[in-house]
């Protein structure tokens, strides 16, 4: 698989420093959103970075791979909390670009509250699920997510790489399709801008750095309370079953000018 990809990030109008992280090094596509006072948030988010960096240029990358990844940055964010004594943390949602039987395939990996969607046929769908109190509370009936927006818990998260926590990581495996649109995103886009908006930017706007560029605009717009990250990934080239490879040029269509209308049904 071949992508296209944009990324851009924010300390935001409230906060001075800038704990979140992210790397978009094929095949190795995630965010990380640190946590813990003393800076002990923007080292958790660059270790797992740095960790992950291992992985950029390899071929054939598998699931394995990725747990092992995940379990070497997680013993180092741990060493980070005991030398200062600050509980050091962070979240990692991402994606990696793998391949079964010669078919193309993204691999979901996801740890705490930031986000990775999918646009596809102009349908927007968030494909994580957030480690959070308020997810919780929506999972259980108690809140509902309209409610949830405004929830002063909002901000909490029950699991983490580091800060304590023990928990694994979601994974998920699905089909890549040509035409694919992929975000990735830290809390910092997905609490000040509705999922609407970034469906209607997403799909109206063809380069995905500009994508990026837009997103983090309109966070900044929504009040920029918190750090702002976002990596956006087009799937342009993508190996099918057959073992032939479609490819944006095969299609009557540009990628970078492809409309990409609303689907009924809307967002998921
Ligand atoms: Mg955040």
């Amino acid at each position: 698989m071949v992508v296209a990809t944009g990324s851009a990030t924010h300390t935001g109008l409230r906060r001075t420093l800038n704990e979140d992280a992210f790397l978009a090094e094929s095949p190795v596509f995630l965010v990380a959103d640190g946590m813990g006072g003393h800076e002990a948030g923007e080292r958790a988010s660059a270790a797992v970075v740095a960790e992950f960096r291992h992985l950029v240029d390899r071929p054939a990358l598998v699931l394995d791979d990725v747990r092992a990844a995940l379990a070497r940055a997680r013993h180092a964010v741990e060493a980070l909390s005991s030398l200062d004594s600050a509980r050091a943390g962070t979240t990692l949602s991402g994606l990696f670009l793998t391949a079964v039987d010669g078919m193309a395939y993204w691999l979901a990996v996801n740890i705490g509250d930031s986000r990775t969607y999918r646009l596809s046929g102009g349908v927007l769908e968030q494909i994580s699920v957030d480690h959070s109190v308020v997810q919780e509370l929506i999972d259980s009936g108690e809140l509902s997510a309209e409610a949830a927006v405004s929830d002063t818990r909002r901000n909490i998260i029950t699991r983490a790489i580091g800060a304590g926590s023990v928990d694994d990581a979601d994974y998920w495996m699905f089909p890549a399709e040509l035409g694919d649109r992929m975000l990735i995103c830290s809390d910092g886009l997905s609490s000040e801008v509705i999922d609407g908006r970034i469906r209607e930017l997403l799909a109206t706007t063809g380069d995905p750095q500009v994508a990026a560029d837009l997103l983090i605009e309109s966070a900044i717009d929504g009040g920029g309370r918190d750090n702002i990250t976002v990596v956006v990934l087009d799937a342009i080239s993508v190996a099918s079953r057959a073992g032939g490879t479609w490819t944006s040029d095969d299609s009557d269509i540009d990628a970078d000018t492809r409309p990409r209308e609303a689907a009924p049904g809307g967002i998921r």
